[in-house]
């Protein structure tokens, strides 16, 4: 587990460029003796994790709202100061966070900054950049958890045994859905089994349960592909032989009923990636996230 102790640099709230010729004024971020200490995370999937470890000793909230996409986030220095005291910041890294390290000199934040993918193996796209969906896994949310809960010990020892119980029952709840997961992908392990994704954020999963994945990156920042990006690509997917497609948003709804009707793939409906659902949506936990993705990816998969 990283803990970083950050040197303290000034300008909460006031810009980045002028933190380098002023004197530092800290920001405290203390403990107060009364207040709930206030845990920040990066992502709502991220923050469902904190919560169930955390929670109702902690405050836990996220810099990205469920239903909003985690990628290409770059909070304000004054967007970060809006969550007032932070005790504890917590991200998924892997490159997805690029901010993180200017944090220090941006807000004067100098508490722990813990990555919650520090343990974990990661997969290098194009042999050198880790992927950083390691919560599209069962392995990976559960290395989340107790990355987690070891941060929150040592930020607080006293409460320490409330992290472990949580801890230990959400760990229960991820191996009852991981063995429903199993029961469910464990026969169609034989067979057309590449699926084609919105952008690459099932490697991990696809890692734990033997399935391919595809993405289609174009989609993931909203352009379309060119008619000659477009044709060579269903070439490639109708060789590949692709068992299903699935949206992440309705505006990839076109593209992806145009592949699946040309490739004779199915079309699966929408799996939810980097973000929860609402909290009464159908992923609205992290363990609901995963169970339905793999009931989602089952069920277009079942002949
Ligand atoms: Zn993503």
């Amino acid at each position: 587990m990283l803990i970083a102790r950050r040197n303290v640099l000034t300008l909460a709230a006031t810009g980045l460029l002028a933190c380098a010729c002023k004197p530092a004024a800290p920001t405290q971020v203390a403990l107060r003796a009364q207040a709930k200490p206030k845990v920040l995370a990066t992502m709502s999937i991220l923050a469902d994790v904190a919560r169930q470890i955390g929670a109702p000793d902690l405050e836990i909230i996220s810099l990205v709202a469920p239903d909003r996409a985690a990628h290409h986030q770059d909070p304000t220095p004054k967007e970060l100061a809006s969550f007032g005291d932070v005790s504890l910041l917590l991200h998924v890294g892997f490159n997805l966070e690029g901010w993180i390290d200017r944090l220090p000199e941006s807000t004067g934040y100098h508490g722990p900054i813990v990555q919650a993918s520090d343990g974990i193996k990661p997969i290098l796209i194009e042999g050198r950049i880790p992927d950083p969906h390691t919560w599209q896994s069962f392995s990976g949310l559960s290395s989340f958890a107790r990355t987690i809960a070891n941060a929150y010990a040592k930020l607080l020892p006293g409460l320490a045994t409330n992290f472990e119980t949580r801890l230990k029952a959400y760990l229960a709840e991820l191996k009852t859905a991981q063995a429903q997961a199993t029961a469910l992908l464990a026969p169609l392990r034989q067979g057309r089994r590449l699926i084609i994704v919105p952008h690459n954020s099932f490697r991990y999963l696809g890692r734990e349960f033997g399935l391919e994945f595809r993405g289609i990156s174009s989609l993931s920042t909203g352009a379309q592909p060119s008619a000659k990006a477009l044709a060579d690509l269903l070439d490639e997917i109708k060789s590949a032989d692709a068992a299903a497609c699935f949206i992440e948003t309705e505006a990839d709804q076109r593209l992806m009923g145009q592949i699946a009707a040309e490739s004779g793939a199915k079309l699966g409906g929408k799996l939810y990636t980097d973000s929860l659902s609402k909290p009464d949506g159908p992923a609205g936990t992290s363990v609901l996230m995963l169970a339905y993705n793999v009931a989602t990816i089952a069920k277009a998969l079942t002949p």
